[in-house]
């Protein structure tokens, strides 16, 4: 580390701009994350996170907390749209650990990011800035200075652009996305157990199916409640926000022809959300001299592979080693994190929009055929070959080059 700590500007208290945050005070960095939001909340429910994502909050110091707030999900299974006809797709539970050495988290989200602000607010009391809302940057060859919306600059040795698939940071970098409307809208809910009939009470994540949508639902905070996740090829609803709300009945009516133990997942809804799906083309660089991005910010996918945050939470782990090797030269060791992370993170978002394709296929209008369907499309050697790089990714062991200081602990 040079004769002066680096100080780290980091926009956006998301998952990964939060994992970032602890993963480099770990590593002995000043960190300062600026937070548009008045106050950190609870949005977006529930997430997957698969070994390759719990490896990555294991070697942030939480691994012992969280198995009180995460649920491990004992598998997953398909399930037909129209009859409801089930195929087991894997084993996970002691199989995740045995075969990745980690398991298999469902995760109420506000959870998790309480349980991160907390350890890194207890790591460095003055790190998150809330109200921060960054407009734009500009950099010298001694560092970086951000734009608030109030007017203030705040200034640091690098920035990181963690600021969600809206990113500010990446507009000043790059100027406005490609993103293109996919013509998918996202449903988003939270069920109470209590709402659903016991066979829905099972500890698996359960992947429905069908032409033109599918839903995905899974048990949260020990079985408590059920996240309940419905995709469906419409036109008319185009706003991509975690905050929009809908209603029961437009959810309904989106999957009125479906399954019952669908219709009765809806009806127990509380508050149904609706994210419009849009898709942007891996990026081909995102790195500017002392300015990187992270994240949604610069590869969002659609959450076809459950991968989304779970690829944040390794850029922010590869990020702060990178950092930490290439201390006596931070813009090479952004460098290197852009290097290590951009085939997988772009492998990721084509492999998502790929099995949009696969979960929604005309054929499984008609049962006979989605039967042979399915077992030819979710067959063992399918499966392996879909999710095995996934799962096994090591973000805590991937080559940063440079020096690669021990990691101050926890
Ligand atoms: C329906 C759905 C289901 C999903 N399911 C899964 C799943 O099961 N598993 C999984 O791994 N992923 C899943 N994802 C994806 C996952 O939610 C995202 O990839 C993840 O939240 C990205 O984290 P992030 O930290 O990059 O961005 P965000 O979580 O969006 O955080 C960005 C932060 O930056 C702040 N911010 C924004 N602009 C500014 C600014 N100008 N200045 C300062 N702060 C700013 C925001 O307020 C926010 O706090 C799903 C996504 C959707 C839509």
């Amino acid at each position: 580390m040079p004769a002066t700590t680096p100080r780290i500007l980091i926009a956006g208290a998301g998952i990964g701009g939060l994992c970032c945050a602890l993963a480099l005070m770990r590593r002995g960095f000043h960190v300062t994350v600026l937070e548009q939001a008045p106050q950190l909340g609870e949005v977006g429910a529930g997430f997957q996170v698969s070994a390759n994502g719990s490896r990555c909050l294991a070697d942030l110091g939480l691994g012992d907390e969280l198995p009180q707030i995460a649920t491990e999900a004992a598998g997953k299974q398909v399930r037909l749209w129209s009859t409801g006809q089930t195929w087991k797709l894997f084993d996970l539970g002691a199989e995740s650990v045995q075969k990745y050495g980690f398991p298999y988290y469902l995760i109420y989200r506000a959870d998790l990011h309480a349980l991160m602000e907390r350890h890194v607010r207890q790591g460095q009391p003055d790190a998150i800035r809330l109200g921060a809302r960054a407009v734009g940057f500009v950099q010298d060859v001694e560092g970086v200075e951000v734009e608030l919306e109030n007017g203030e600059r705040v200034r640091g040795d690098i920035l990181i652009g963690a600021d969600g698939v809206h990113s500010r940071i990446r507009r000043a970098m790059f100027g406005p996305s490609d993103a293109q409307f996919t013509g998918c809208v996202a449903w988003r809910g939270l069920v109470p157990r209590e709402k659903l009939p016991s066979h829905l009470h099972a500890n698996v994540g359960t992947n429905w199916i069908g032409p033109g949508a599918h839903v995905i639902h899974y048990p949260l905070r020990n079985g408590e409640l059920v996240n309940f996740v419905g995709i469906v090829e419409r036109s008319d609803w185009q706003v991509e926000s975690w905050t929009e709300r809908g209603s029961v009945d437009e959810c309904l009516h989106d999957f009125r022809h479906w399954h019952d133990d669908v219709q009765c997942l809806i009806q127990g809804i509380q508050q149904p959300y609706k994210w419009a799906l849009l898709s942007r083309q891996p990026m081909e660089t995102w790195t500017v001299g002392r300015a990187t991005l992270l994240g949604d910010a610069c590869h969002s996918t659609l959450p076809f592979l459950a991968q989304g945050a779970v690829m944040a939470l390794e850029d922010g782990i590869v990020l702060a080693r990178c950092l930490a090797a290439h201390a006596d030269d931070l813009a090479a060791g952004l460098m290197r994190y852009q290097a290590l992370r951009l085939e997988r993170t772009s492998r990721i978002v084509l492999g998502s929009a790929a099995n949009a394709a696969r979960f929604h296929n005309p054929l499984l209008a008609d049962a006979t055929e989605a039967s042979r369907y399915v077992d030819r499309e979710w067959n063992e050697e399918r499966v392996r070959e879909r999710y095995e790089w996934l799962f096994s990714y090591d973000a805590t062991a991937v080559d940063v080059g440079g020096s690669q200081p021990a990691r101050t602990t926890a």
